[in-house]
This record gives C-alpha cells, structure tokens and sequence, in this order.
C-alpha cells in the first residue's frame, strides 16, 4: 500500500471519530501527512500506534460557566480544557476567550501545542482550553466575575505539576490575574499555576513580548539561509494583539518596515510605517481604550481596508498573527506573486492547505506556527522554572535564552526538513523534529 492510501486510510478512521471537527481534522491531515512516510521508515512507530495515540486527547473536560452580568443578567458559557497529551511533561498551553471557540478549536490547537512544545526542548506536555465567552464590551467587572467562575470549576483540574494554562486570543494579562487569584484563593497556595503573570506575583520578563519576538527571530534565521535580513524589507502584519504588536515593535528594531496591522473588522495600511511612537498608540487603543484598528487610520490619515486581510498589499514578508484560516489559496498567490520571500506564522494555522500548498510549491520561505510561534510558550516554560526555583532573571538574560531556543528550533527543522535539492520543508521538519521526542517517551511510558 502506498502512503496516500495509508493517509487516506488513516484520516477516514479519525474523522468517523472526530464528525464535524473541521479544525481539529485540518491540522491532523496537514501534521500526518507528512509523518506518515517518516513512520513507514520507522516502524516501531506503527507498531505502537503512536499516531493513533497521539491523536487522542488524554482527558476532555466541559464545563458549565454561569455568572452574572453589570444589570444582573444571568448569563451562561461553555468552558474547556483538553488535556492532550502528558507524555513529557504537565499539560501546558493557553485559554482562549473569544465567542467562536468550540471543541474543534480548542482541539486542533491542543494537538499542535503538543508538537510545539516538545520542539522548545522543555519538558511541558500540550494542553489547551478556554470558553465561548467574548472580553469584547465587556466591564472589568465582568471579566472577573467570569474568570472567577471558569475557575472554580477548572481549578480542581490543574495544578502547577499537572497543567499549567496560559493566556491565548482574548486572555492577556488582566484575565490571567484575575483567573489566578481565583485559583490562590480556593487552593490557598501560591504556585505557578498559571504562566502569563504579572511581573509582581510571579511572572517572567519578556513573557508578553515572547511570541511576537520569537516569530521574528525564527523569521531572522530563515532569511539568514538566503542571506537576507529585516534591514529595509516592508512587512505585512496581520493581527493587533499580543502577538502582532510585539512582532511588529522587534520588526522595526531590526529595520524593517510595518505597514500594516489589522483586526476582525478590517486592516489598515500605513506607508510610513508603524514606527514605535505609532505603536505605542497601537498599544494603548487595543490594551486600554479596547477600541478598533479602525481608529489608527483616522488618527493618522492613512487607508483602512474593512472586511478584508492584508495580504493584498505588496510586502517582502508576512507575519500572520491574527488567527486561523486567516490565508486562504488566493490571497497566498497574491503574495508570492507581489514578491513576498518569507511568510512566518505567529498565529496557530493561520494558512489553510492550499495556502501552505502555494508556498511549499513556489519554495518561499515558510515557517509553521508550531515553530515559529513556540516562542511563547518557551518563555512560559523558564517562567515555570523560575517559579519552582524562586527566582526572577533578567530581561536580557530571558531574551537570550528565547533567541537560543528560537535557533535550536530553526536548527531542528532543518535536520527533519532538508530536502535533496537544499530546500527547506519547515513544516516537514517541525511536524518530524516535534514528533520524535513525545513518540519515544510514549513508548518507553507503555501503553498508558
Ligand atoms: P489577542 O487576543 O491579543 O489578539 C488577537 C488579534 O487577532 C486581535 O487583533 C483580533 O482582533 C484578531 N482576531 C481574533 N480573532 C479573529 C478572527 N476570527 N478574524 C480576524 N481577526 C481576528 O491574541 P494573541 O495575539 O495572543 O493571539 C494571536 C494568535 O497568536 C492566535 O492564533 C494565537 O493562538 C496565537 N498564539 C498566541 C500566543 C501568545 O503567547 N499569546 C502563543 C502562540 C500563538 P479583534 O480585536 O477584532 O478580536
């Protein structure tokens, strides 16, 4: 049997078990698409069923999150938490808060957590979780009163040598404080329950900027292959969050030029680029004032473009870091046709396959999120290890040690990535560079 029967094979039996979960489908068939040949050269893989296994969350857990609203409304969301998989370390990865999230969700990004994870090099097994609730309008108030009351179901689940959740879309730094002080209050324990917190009770130096940051510097080294660089290259950026706006502030510290940022409403697109006097205004609309991208291009007398994606536009590299499926084929086209050298992904899937098809056959530089955003949760993990042994390092000190991880993972993925004629498969290399470590373990754990 060829390896596209055994594919197709494979996926039939995971979509009868898994109906309507189109997420969670997609980023299986793009992850064993290319592990299958890899597992019929190894077969003690096959043997053991590791793909199978692995593919399997350990534990779902769905919970109701009832709490009640500034004019006294009862309201009631979905919570969750999928407990992937433990293999080589405590479930790690973050909460996401936004009104799409289902299981399909949550599960496809708890899969790729589990690869990503492993890539870091740190013993954090994947996890992730969150809830239909939407932060967007809402009072601080009410942001308590429902992190206060997904906690008090989740917190019988997690601890900080079980599971250990982080911030995702719609969780950042006030949900993970108020989520954690619930936590501390029902446990009655001070521990790193959480990672994402504030640098007052806990958290780690370069934690918000990680993920952004560390896209970057996985981007720096694919450019590196073809000596290029940042210096002078005009870059796409979607997304205005956590991820884009410290991608956006590494961008132009290493020369490039931002010109775009975006939201779920539109895009803007500023010729003179987003310098870090424009950002700082990014900053405060969309961590303070909670308002829309929209309103940069009012400010600053520049185009808005509503309803639509960047990547219309003409750049030489593209950082997507809003959210999944957010390029599709024919926007993918049109940025290799404007030129575009490099697309490094700082949200999680955020090309569809036909997208990651157009790169892969135009050999464009293509970095996956499971390297190239594993920067965050990298970070998370020295924020764990600082927790357990007490102490608090450096900025200098932490970016350091993200920038190495970030390299060790460029470095994985060519090992696992490198094909005959010099190119580099990134997606091949960190879907095999992840897959190795958790596949060992799993089997030297037994059949658990
Ligand atoms: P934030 O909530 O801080 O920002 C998300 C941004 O994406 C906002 O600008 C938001 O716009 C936009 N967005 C959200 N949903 C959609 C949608 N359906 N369509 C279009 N735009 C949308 O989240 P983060 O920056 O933390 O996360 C961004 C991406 O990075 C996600 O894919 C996340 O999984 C990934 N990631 C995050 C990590 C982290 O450390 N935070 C780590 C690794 C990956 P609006 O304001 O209108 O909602």
């Amino acid at each position: 049997m060829n390896s596209t029967s055994t594919h197709q094979e494979f996926m039939n039996s995971i979509t009868a078990k898994n109906i309507g979960e189109t997420e969670f489908l997609q980023a299986v068939h793009e992850v064993s698409d290319t592990l299958l040949p890899f597992i019929e050269e190894n077969p003690k893989y096959k043997h053991n069923k590791i793909l199978e296994r692995i593919t399997e969350p350990e534990r779902i857990i769905i919970f109701r999150v009832p709490w009640v609203d500034d004019s006294g409304i009862v309201q009631i969301n979905r919570g969750y938490r999928i407990e992937m998989n433990s293999a080589i370390g405590p479930y790690k990865g973050g909460l996401r808060f936004h009104p799409t999230v289902n299981l399909s969700i949550l599960k496809f990004l708890a899969f790729e957590q589990v690869f990503k994870n492993s890539l870091t090099t740190l013993p954090m097994g994947g996890g992730k979780g969150g809830s239909d609730f939407d932060p967007k309008g809402k009072s601080d108030q009410e942001v308590m009163r429902f992190c206060q009351s997904f906690m008090t179901e989740l917190f019988r689940h997690i601890s900080h040598v079980t599971d250990v959740p982080a911030g995702d879309i719609g969780v950042g730094g006030r949900e993970i404080g108020y989520l954690f002080g619930q936590y501390k209050r029902l446990k009655n324990e001070f521990t790193g329950v959480l990672t994402g917190k504030g640098i007052e009770y806990g958290g780690s130096l370069i934690r918000p900027e990680a993920t952004g940051y560390g896209n970057v510097y996985f981007a720096d080294e694919m450019l590196k292959t073809k000596n290029e660089s940042f210096k002078d290259k005009i870059v796409l950026i979607s997304g205005a969050g956590n991820v884009a706006q410290f991608a956006a502030e590494k961008v132009t510290e290493l020369g490039g030029k931002v010109v775009t940022l975006s939201d779920s409403s539109g895009y803007i697109y500023d010729p003179d680029g987003i310098d870090s006097e424009k950002l700082e205004y990014v900053m405060y609309l969309k961590n303070i004032k909670r308002g829309r991208i929209r309103e940069y291009a009012e400010k600053y007398d520049v185009k808005y473009v509503d309803g639509k994606r960047p990547w219309i536009e003409k750049g030489d590299i593209a950082l997507p870091c809003a959210t999944q499926n957010e390029i599709n084929e024919e926007e993918a086209k049109t940025l290799v046709e404007n030129g575009c050298i490099c697309i490094s992904e700082g949200a999680n899937m955020p090309s569809t396959p036909e997208a990651i098809n157009v790169f892969l056959k135009h050999k464009v530089l293509y970095g996956p999120g499971k390297a190239a955003n594993a920067g965050g949760v990298a970070v998370s993990g020295l924020e764990m290890t600082q927790n357990a042994i007490k102490m608090n390092w450096s900025r200098e000190e932490v970016d350091a040690k993200l920038k190495t991880i970030m390299t060790d993972i460029h470095k994985t993925c060519i090992k696992y990535g490198k094909e005959s004629d010099g190119f580099v498969n990134y997606l091949k290399g960190a879907n095999i560079g992840g897959f190795v470590k958790v596949a060992d373990a799993m089997m030297a754990q037994g059949v658990v």
